[in-house]
């Protein structure tokens, strides 16, 4: 079996036909991402044992003749802002370089129990904060797509290992577009699921309302699996919400005819060509399968990049004074006194990003700033969800670019933040507002860089959307 290419349905087909056990299965793919990994960088730590353990489990009741779950057997790859019980948990971090969690995030949890093994701890942006993975502490992650390019952030490592072969699925993060413009460069399908649809617990806060866990797979049904298993209500999530789950499977099988698409006009103004171009091909598709395109406004989108980084700042200054030297592992040895420590601890311990993220969102909540800035923007985000649920009274789905370039050569905006922020213009709106929105494959430049097509729908329409997605993927492989 070429593990590089697997999907969920054929492991569990050739574990219930014993072509092979889990263990062997497992085996295999911690091999294959040993020998891959020096060339992306994408895993920061694997688990052999851990994910051994796990194929044993699933290999015994597969034996037994109990159903071994809906990830049986499935080598999984979990963001390294994810905790994990035992195993170092570091979000990138020198903060956290040697952070073993005392307990499994939610959604951890759930995906073990469904018989998912996990196979390692992935690369990112320190604590999130980026869009090329080039804020990692423990040096970038390479697009595997093609090796001199970054693989989009934060969630770079999640999408590299998937495109790369090296994890069949992973878990990502996502607060302004981290899994959808990684998905996108690296040619992968990642989904951002409504926010409080998945568990928090356990997903190390950077910005706590407008953090979400979300998947990444090589098909829209492997992550709509993914989803799933680790959707649904956490009493140890406050925010976690109580809509049930759908079957998306059955969703996916529905066609879409009839279906009402809408094309915001303010995401198609400005728009490099080539990614303009795969897109207008994929609003095409939409067409001949009968889907209705109809042309929208989201007035307010112009501002959704400034008020997104007044509202994530803040949360983030207020989330990461926690790492003071007193908790948690690192602790500035070059202090004589309790503020030294304290100094020290922050000054050594957070990278630039973070250190920019921390001064920006302290400026914001400051009292005489409040109303200006953080009040404000509070407002203009209630702006922004109103659009969008204006524009769901006249469409089912609206589909849109996922990012202005595709993937960027490393190290070509690191120099100016400004522009790296601009590669989020398109992801931010949906974080803000709270709404299920995906990247899938939508084509390749003519430099055979991946373009994903953005699909955004209602709250809690996860079931609507993948089947859009579901109906362009097969009509298109
Ligand atoms: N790139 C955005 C940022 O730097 C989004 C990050 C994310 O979604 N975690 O904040």
């Amino acid at each position: 079996m070429n593990v590089a290419t697997l999907t969920i349905p054929e492991i569990r087909k050739a574990l219930l036909a014993k072509a092979c056990s889990a263990e062997e299965l497992c085996r295999e793919a911690l091999a294959f991402a040993e020998t891959e990994n020096p060339s992306t960088h994408a895993y920061l730590h694997l688990s052999p044992e851990r994910a051994l353990d796990g194929a044993r489990r699933v290999d015994a009741r597969i034996a037994a003749g109990e159903d071994p779950g809906a990830l049986a057997g499935v080598p999984v790859a979990v963001k390294d802002v994810i905790v994990t019980k035992g195993l170092r948990t570091t979000c990138a971090s020198r903060m956290l370089e040697n952070f073993v969690p005392p307990y499994d995030a939610t959604a951890v949890e759930r995906l073990e129990a469904a018989g998912g093994l996990i196979i390692g701890k992935t690369n990112c942006d320190e604590f999130a904060m980026g869009s090329s993975n080039e804020n990692s502490a423990f040096g970038p992650v390479r697009n595997p797509v093609a090796l001199d390019r970054v693989p989009g952030g934060s969630s770079g490592g999640s999408a590299a290992v998937v495109a790369q072969g090296t994890a069949v699925v992973s878990l990502g993060s996502d607060t302004g577009g981290s899994i959808r413009q990684p998905a996108s460069f690296c040619g992968v399908v990642g989904i951002t699921p409504t926010y409080g649809r998945v568990s928090r617990y356990g997903l190390v806060a950077f910005a706590s309302s407008l953090d979400h866990i979300g998947p990444f797979a090589r098909t829209v049904e492997d992550a709509a699996t993914l989803l799933r298993v680790t959707a649904g209500r956490d009493e140890r999530d406050a925010t976690s919400a109580l809509a049930p789950v759908d079957d998306y499977p059955a969703a996916m099988a529905a066609d879409v005819r009839g279906m009402k698409v809408g094309l915001p006009k303010e995401y198609f103004a400005g728009l490099a060509s080539e990614t303009g171009d795969l897109i207008a091909k994929a609003v095409d598709q939409l067409k001949e399968l009968g889907c209705d395109i109809v042309d929208i406004s989201l007035p307010h989108t112009d501002y959704a990049i400034a008020t997104y980084y007044i509202i994530c700042t803040a949360e983030a200054s207020s989330n990461l004074a926690r790492y003071d030297g007193a908790r948690y592992t690192f602790r500035s040895p070059n202090s004589g006194t309790l503020e030294g420590m304290y100094r020290n601890t922050r000054g050594e311990g957070f990278g630039a990003e973070c250190k920019r993220r921390i001064m920006l969102g302290t400026y914001v909540l400051s009292a005489g700033y409040y109303d200006a800035y953080y009040r404000k923007a509070q407002k203009v985000r209630n702006l922004i969800t109103q659009d969008f649920l204006r524009a769901y009274e006249q469409v089912d789905a609206i589909v849109a670019p996922v990012s202005p370039f595709p993937a960027f050569k490393l190290g070509e905006k690191m120099s100016d933040p400004l522009e790296m922020y601009l590669s989020d213009i398109y992801t931010i709106t949906g974080s803000l507002a709270g709404i299920p929105c995906m990247s899938v494959p939508a084509g390749r430049t003519s430099d055979g860089l991946p373009v994903g097509m953005q699909i955004l729908t209602k709250h809690f329409d996860e079931a609507g959307m993948l089947r859009l997605a579901r109906a362009y993927e097969r009509a298109t492989s």
